[in-house]
């Protein structure tokens, strides 16, 4: 779920996403370890909060973390709507807990933080910047600042036990331009001391409280609330088009081998099956 709110007499820009089900399914899908999981529900979130700086309909929008740490890397691809899918390079990453929390800025490590917007033009928008700590939160924030010039407090966060997701949200507390420099101040003083939104929304808190809860004593005017889901675009045709974009000579081998292939979609784990014959027929048409 997602809820966009404008604060304090519309000068303060604020979304929630709570991300539960979301995180729950891209687990399931990709049977991540406990910090993978963290680390991709943390940019799953992330990148649904970012939708709402989509402009259309049909605008994509991608958020990729790419580190030196064993995770390798983490991406997520959300629609406008708010359907959104992703990956973790090494899903099955383990490291001890720091301080006893997942330790999300280790399995990340030193690397980049790529936003990639795609308004359907000839060219998509991209923005990146280095990771700051690779908790992602803070990189998001960072990036933010420095990449698109907006200033924002970012609160990611994932609960795990066990292996079960018990909580998954995150929210941005974004100033306009022209805010009061006193709500500034204010903002920046409570994003210093605010607890993990993983443990409110645990605690019984929904994603509605802990931003109001954040803006206590100023207005609240809420814009929207949206449903959001995991979900792929995958199809036989996309599948085609992923075989149809390797080397020719590479396409050649699998049909020599004359065993046919399974190409595996990288979000969603759909297997999908082609003979030699139709992997003929898909090289025949390149030429
Ligand atoms: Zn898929």
């Amino acid at each position: 779920m997602l809820v966009n709110y404008l604060g304090a007499n519309g000068q303060v820009r604020c979304i929630g996403v709570d991300s539960l089900d979301v995180v729950k399914d891209a687990a399931r899908i990709h049977n991540t370890s406990n910090v993978a999981t963290a680390a991709f529900g943390r940019t799953l979130t992330g990148a649904l909060i970012l939708t709402r700086h989509l402009k259309n309909k049909d605008d994509i929008l991608t958020l990729q973390i790419r580190g030196d740490g064993p995770l390798g890397g983490v991406v997520a691809v959300t629609t406008s709507d708010c359907k959104v899918r992703g990956y973790v390079i090494n899903p099955d990453v383990t490291l001890p807990l720091k301080d006893g929390k997942l330790d999300v800025g280790r399995a990340i490590g030193k690397g980049n933080i790529t936003v990639v917007k795609d308004f359907g033009l000839k060219e998509p928008y991209v923005g990146s910047v280095p990771l700051l700590t690779g908790e992602i939160g803070e990189d998001l924030a960072y990036y933010l600042a420095v990449s698109e010039q907006i200033p924002s407090f970012i609160s990611l966060g994932v609960l795990v036990k066990g292996s079960e997701v018990l909580a998954s949200g995150g929210f941005m507390i974004q100033p306009l331009p022209g805010t009061d420099e006193e709500i500034i101040a204010e903002l920046e003083k409570r994003s210093m001391s605010f607890p993990p939104v993983s443990q409110l929304l645990h605690a019984g808190a929904t994603i509605e409280d802990v931003i109001n809860d954040f803006m206590r004593g100023f207005s609240m005017e809420k814009l929207e609330e949206g449903e959001t889901s995991y979900a792929c675009n995958c199809s036989r045709e996309r599948i085609v088009g992923v075989l149809a974009s390797i080397s020719r000579k590479e396409l050649d081998e699998i049909i020599e081998d004359d065993e046919g292939a399974e190409v595996k979609c990288h979000f969603c784990n759909t297997a999908y099956f082609f003979t030699t014959d139709e992997l003929k027929e898909i090289r025949d048409e390149l030429m």
